[in-house]
């Protein structure tokens, strides 16, 4: 296959410092098929980016110029895809496959991987992370495909703050976007924001609103230290208790009661301040204040297909090579099952030590 080179401006190196080293010691891993780890996990929700590649530039992800995106020859092709995922949920009890990237939408195989995925056996849950653009024209196809599910990246609702956000003025077919998936049936569709200080966390209040009415679950989502320009900032990043504090003048936020079954959400019944009326749920990801890692249950591909145990992780598995030298079922899931042993117990994002990927969101898979 061609190499395709894709750039926007002057695109930024694709820093991949992390390295693929030796497998982790298995020695001390029961013999179970598995993805288990040290820490009495076991990963069965897989995040497969599909490429790195993006048509939007969101300021807490990518940088303005893009980056140097992967050639097509090294993305995982349809095939290798659906192996992957047969062999994660044939022999390593993956139960929910999770497709996003950079944009999954820009890969015209999209509706071909899912139909695939959807055809094995145990079939698992399939859904796709998406900032919408161009859904509107393919939503019935990913639907008839097999898609069940679909989180909409949308940060605001107002022309100029998602393009300052996103540089580009694409709000539009954002929102067609989401009613296509509406209209094929892809609901309940969840929303997911990342709020910028002094950018749309004032906002907020009114993007619930948005969302409440046309009935989409929106879940807030904390800013994480993985944007290629490097411009996180603890001190300043808004957190779930800012949200709670920025929603408490017009909303009453209850916690749901059921289990949270390691789902990152932490989910809230969305009552009117004024009237008690009940108005739906909100959801608040708090990776970095309240971080979930003991309940984790994921493992990652990249989209050049090397294991993430961790969005960050500093380290990384390559299973492209395995696939690509003829390596069988077997001994693809026996590196798989290795790697995942060696997954941190924690983020480390609140050690002294802590030190951000050299992968961006979009290069990992959020
Ligand atoms: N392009 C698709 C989209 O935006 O939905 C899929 C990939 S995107 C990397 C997946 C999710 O990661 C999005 O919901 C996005 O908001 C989130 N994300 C990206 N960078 C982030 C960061 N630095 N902190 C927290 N979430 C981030
Ligand atoms: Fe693209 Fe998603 Fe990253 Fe935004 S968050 S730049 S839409 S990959």
């Amino acid at each position: 296959m061609a190499s395709r080179r894709v750039s926007l401006g002057i695109p930024v190196p694709r820093r991949t410092d992390e390295t693929s080293p030796a497998l982790p010691d298995t020695s001390d891993r029961p013999d179970t098929p598995a993805l288990a780890d040290r820490f009495g996990r076991a990963a069965t929700d897989l995040r497969l980016s599909l490429t790195d590649f993006c048509n939007l530039r969101c300021t807490y992800c990518m940088p303005a110029s893009g980056l140097t995106f992967l050639g097509r020859d090294q993305l995982l092709g349809v095939d290798e895809v659906v192996r992957l995922v047969r062999i994660g949920v044939e022999r390593l009890g993956i139960t929910q496959v999770r497709f996003t990237g950079g944009e999954p939408l820009t890969r015209p195989d999209l509706e071909e991987i899912i139909a695939g995925v959807a055809a094995l056996t145990p079939r698992p849950d399939i859904s796709v992370t998406t900032n919408a653009i161009g859904l509107d024209h393919r939503a019935e196809a990913l639907r008839a495909a097999g898609l069940d599910r679909i989180n909409v990246s949308l940060d605001s609702v107002v022309s100029e703050t998602f393009e300052r956000l996103t540089r580009r003025p694409l709000l539009h077919r954002v929102l067609a976007g989401i009613d296509g998936a509406r209209a094929a049936g892809l609901g309940p569709i969840k929303i997911n924001a990342v709020l910028m200080p002094g950018v749309n966390d004032h906002e907020l209040p009114d993007l619930l609103d948005w969302c409440l009415e046309r009935d989409l679950q929106l879940r807030v989502i904390e800013q994480m230290p993985l944007d290629a320009d490097h411009i996180w900032d603890r001190g300043a990043m808004i957190t779930a208790d800012d949200v709670h504090a920025m929603l408490a003048p017009r909303y009453l936020l209850t916690p749901v009661d059921e289990p949270r079954d390691g789902a990152p959400a932490e989910l809230f019944e969305v009552a009117g301040r004024e009237d008690g009326r009940h108005l739906g749920r909100v959801g608040v990801i708090a990776s970095v204040t309240r971080p979930f890692c003991a309940d984790c249950r994921r493992t990652r591909l990249t989209a050049e297909g090397r294991v993430r145990t961790c969005l960050f992780s500093r380290e990384e598995t390559d299973l492209r090579g395995a696939l690509r030298s003829g390596a069988d079922d077997e001994e693809i899931a026996r590196i798989w099952r290795a790697a995942q042993w060696g997954k941190k117990a924690g983020h480390g994002m609140d050690r002294a030590d802590f030190v951000q990927p050299e992968r961006p969101m979009s290069a990992i898979g959020g």
